[in-house]
């Protein structure tokens, strides 16, 4: 049996349940010091709510304040008086019988247990509180709450509130017998349920054994879902011609936060004021020295807290081929990569260009979520295009492509879509030719990449391959902010 510090414990809840609502009953022999008051009311409360039998006790009290004038109601009549109570015509017929048997005792409320005990109604639980509550004898009395606390406490071991009341008789202070009780019920209906104890908030929680006791489960606070950001790329393949197959319209329709474009083939003047003032959207542009050559935008409902165009060096940003925006909790790194060429004939050159993008992106991650998005111009495997075995020579499939993605994403990157999807035929470019988006003969070669310590940010991703308007279909990216 574990030993707890009974003074500590009561001392405790001594003050804890100062603010809580105080038994009825105690309350009727502080505000009354009447012994029958406290023995009606005693009777009244068993099985009932407090706030129940303090009604009760208040219609009964008004028509009976004594003995006398509760023999002259009849038991019909205090039946209504003290209904709802538990039990209640049993208690109307223990009250009307009451009176006569108080006779016994010279009408008045005797001061023994035993004669208490042959009071119609009177349990030892009852006797017991009105010896202690309204005469202030050194009885303990034992309802529920005590036998219950006490053997959580494993300070009794007892089956029955009759074994706890000699239990403690036997062990308890004598000190405690008159108030343990009143703390302990109004322990035990605040915080010591008998369904359910409130632990968590307990003031003996550190101290207290738990005997058999299952606390109450908080309900988990909700995991507020953070807001999500829905992040958009595509390859338009030229944005004035996309323009006139409504690419407005579909931006506008798609609503994202954030499009990014590649292959923009355009400077920023040489586009409508609907393309570089889309409503609802700011717009920045990267454009290659050639005239409708590569070339990026990105249109953005948030603001950018910088914006980075090229990878700053001079071999590569000729040909708006990165742009990146800067916001709170990312970055966003539009990137359109080189073709490798029939015969692989830029082949170094991309793959130049791709180490030093890794770099770049690199640095970037070391500070903060990095959204790598674009035409890669790279099928990563196998699934990833129709016709894999007669392209493992061709740019887009090349063995040398291939393994620099692959170098790239087991440095601490995430290919997003297929964290969701691992189906084959999910294609994001068709060949114009061939009715090769009809027959789906595509290649997936658009991603939304993002740095592996991020994955978590990350709510889902897709190909969005019914918008037409280009060769290539927009990709899609949920990422949370
Ligand atoms: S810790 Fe739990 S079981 Fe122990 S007294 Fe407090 S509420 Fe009751």
């Amino acid at each position: 049996m574990p030993d707890i510090n009974i003074d500590l414990f009561l001392a405790l809840l001594k003050q804890e349940v100062a603010s809580y609502q105080v038994p009825v009953v105690d309350l009727i022999a502080v505000q009354s010091k009447d012994p029958f008051k406290v023995l009606v009311a005693t009777i009244l409360s068993a099985r009932t709510k407090d706030e129940t039998t303090a009604k009760a006790c208040s219609r009964l009290f008004a028509k009976a304040p004594e003995a006398t004038a509760l023999a002259a109601l009849s038991q019909e009549e205090i039946r209504t008086l003290i209904y709802p109570v538990g039990f209640f015509k049993n208690k109307a017929r223990y009250l009307a019988a009451l009176p006569a048997a108080l006779d016994t005792f010279g009408g008045k409320v005797p001061t023994e247990l035993d004669d208490l005990l042959s009071l119609p109604g009177v349990g030892r639980k009852t006797a017991n509180l009105v010896l202690a509550v309204a005469f202030g004898k050194p009885a303990i009395c034992v309802d529920t709450h005590v036998h219950r606390i006490m053997n959580i406490w494993g300070y009794v071991e007892t089956t029955t509130p009759e074994q706890t009341e000699m239990a403690l008789r036997r062990k308890l202070p004598q000190k405690y017998w008159l108030t343990v009780n009143s703390i302990l019920v109004a322990f035990g209906q605040g915080t010591c349920k008998p369904v359910g104890p409130h632990c968590d908030r307990c003031v003996l929680a550190a101290y207290c054994p738990k005997l058999g006791v299952t606390p109450r489960r908080l309900p988990r606070p909700r995991h507020k879902e953070r807001p999500t950001l829905r992040l958009i790329s595509w390859n338009v393949n030229g944005i004035r011609a996309a323009a006139k197959k409504g690419f407005v319209d579909i931006v506008q329709g798609l609503g994202p936060d954030i499009m990014a474009i590649q292959e923009t083939k355009a400077h920023p003047e040489q586009l409508s004021a609907e393309l570089t003032g889309m409503n609802g959207y700011e717009a920045y542009f990267a454009a290659a020295r050639k005239k409708g050559y590569s070339g990026l935008a990105v249109y953005t409902r948030l603001k950018p807290i910088r914006v980075i165009t090229g990878l700053g060096r001079d071999e590569f940003d000729s040909e708006g081929r990165l742009l990146t925006l800067e916001f709170d909790s990312f970055f966003l790194v539009n990137a359109y990569f080189h073709n490798a060429q029939p015969g692989l004939s830029r082949l170094d050159y991309k793959l130049a260009f791709n180490r030093a993008l890794h770099d770049f992106v690199d640095e970037l991650t070391a500070q903060k979520t990095v959204v790598l998005c674009g035409d890669l111009n790279v099928a990563h495997k196998e699934i990833d295009l129709a016709n894999p075995k007669a392209n493992e020579k061709n740019p887009g499939f090349s063995a040398e492509e291939r393994a620099w993605l692959d170098t790239f994403l087991a440095s601490g990157y995430v290919d997003t879509f297929r964290l969701f999807n691992q189906e084959p035929g999910q294609y994001t470019w068709w060949s114009y030719r061939f009715n090769a988006r009809r027959k789906n003969i595509g290649w997936r070669i658009d991603y939304f990449i993002v740095d592996a310590g991020s994955r978590q940010r990350l709510k889902g991703a897709a190909i969005l391959s019914d918008i037409m308007g280009s060769d290539h279909c927009p990709v899609q990216l949920e990422l949370r902010r």
